[in-house]
């Protein structure tokens, strides 16, 4: 038997920056994350986009956001180890988010909330985003919001950054599946691994993405966190462009620039498949459901190649589409760190924060308390605007 302060269970992005997080605000605490698999083959942040945006409605995934802005800034040497320096490759290309008439109206209460945070946003009206990127046609479409700040990074860079810092700190990362969590009277002791370890802990985090909510299940644990299949489909064109910032279009369809000529794209659909399978959708559905709308904003698109694609999936949290990040309230000493939606990977720097300041007992620089658990038992969502599934 082992025995740690706190046990991490998932070591993504989440896991490994609360041990960085944990290591470097108190050395004393002894960490243990459990991760079944180094290679990060599965997991979600290494299939994710990547994509960073301070674009949102609620306050907190603002701040959370420009947060991240400002760690990536020095990331790669606040990172670095003896063995190792992350390269985030941060590309500041801007997101557009591009609106019909019914969607105005959010994104103009999410523009006055973002800029009056003082990120740099503003609204382009139809006629201006085809002025300002002339491959753009309007097509019905009232016009836009344009994040300057916004870009994408490699996702997996910030992981191994994370974890190969929480290392050198003396976070311990065990190469283990945990078959069940120990549950006692008011809450957990630790966990037991499928090799039949076990390993006692003060204080367990779950950071197990979309396989948290099985884990937490089988602990009596219920969560609406579900792991939608969702696939990135990598295209190329014949024509090269510069200057093109990411965009999203109404219907969930986006694009995002890799190179001049190289792009990522997908778009998020209720009937996408739940479950562990990792079979991308087929370039059929491309065909039908999202090359259609993309030609009619960029026709010029009506040429390209899919090249590959891969699935990766989405913990949705069915409640509200938001973290669920904090303390299980029936229990004293059981956290989570789930139901991310899609855009958690931007969150890892701000959360990993978060709850090793919660498991430290120390104060918060952010309050995210309104991401908590709490708001899943009493059924009360936060929602960030009704319309927008990315
Ligand atoms: C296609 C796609 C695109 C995305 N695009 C973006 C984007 O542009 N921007 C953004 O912010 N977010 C994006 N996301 C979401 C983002 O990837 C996730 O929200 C984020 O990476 C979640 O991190 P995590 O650490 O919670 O989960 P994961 O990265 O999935 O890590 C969980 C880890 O837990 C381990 N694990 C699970 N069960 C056990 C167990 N029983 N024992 C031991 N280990 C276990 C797994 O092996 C895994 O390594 C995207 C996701 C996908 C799928």
């Amino acid at each position: 038997m082992t025995d740690y302060d706190i046990l991490i269970v998932g070591g993504g992005v989440m896991g490994s920056s609360t041990a960085y997080h944990l290591r470097r605000a108190d050395p004393a605490a002894s960490v243990a994350v459990v991760e079944r698999d180094s290679t990060y083959q599965r997991a979600s942040t290494v299939l994710s986009d990547g994509n960073v945006r301070v674009q949102f409605n609620l306050e907190e995934n603002i701040l959370i956001s420009q947060h991240t802005l400002e760690v990536l800034e020095t990331f790669a040497t606040d990172m670095a180890t003896s063995t190792y320096q992350p390269d985030p490759g941060v590309k500041r290309q801007g997101n557009l988010f591009t609106v019909t008439r019914d969607g105005e109206p959010w994104a103009i209460k999410g523009l006055e909330t973002q800029v009056a945070l003082g990120c740099r946003v503003e609204w382009l009206d139809g006629q201006e985003i085809s002025n300002r990127f002339p491959r753009y046609e309007n097509a019905g479409l009232v016009g836009g919001t344009l994040g300057d700040d916004d870009g994408s990074v490699d996702p997996t860079a910030v992981l191994r950054g994370y974890r190969s810092k929480a290392i050198e700190l003396g976070a311990v990362f065990i190469k283990s599946e945990v078959a069940a969590l120990s549950m006692e009277a008011n809450g957990v002791a630790g966990a037991s691994t499928t090799s039949g370890e076990s390993i006692s802990a003060r204080q367990v985090l779950v950071a197990a993405g979309a396989w948290s909510t099985r884990l937490l299940g089988d602990a009596g644990i219920t969560i609406p966190v579900l792991p939608y299949m969702r696939t990135v489909y990598v295209v190329s064109t014949p024509f090269e462009v510069t200057g093109l910032p990411s965009i999203f279009l109404p219907n969930g369809v986006y694009l995002i620039g890799e190179s001049e000529n190289m792009w990522l794209m997908g778009l998020s659909q209720p009937d996408d498949p739940i479950g562990f399978d990792f079979t991308p959708a087929s370039r059929e559905r491309f065909e039908e459901r999202i090359w259609p709308g993309l030609v009619k904003h960029l026709p010029q698109f009506d040429k390209l190649t899919i090249e590959r694609s891969w699935a990766g999936l989405y913990a949705v949290n069915g409640l509200d589409h938001n973290a669920i990040i904090g303390r299980w309230p029936s229990t004293e000493n059981l956290y989570l760190a789930t139901g991310f939606s899609g855009h958690g990977f931007q969150q890892a720097p701000a959360v990993g924060r978060y709850l090793s300041e919660l498991l430290l007992g120390q104060p918060h620089v952010l309050d995210l308390s309104r991401l908590g658990p709490q708001r899943i038992v009493d059924n009360r969502p936060l929602h960030e605007h009704p319309g927008r599934v990315i």
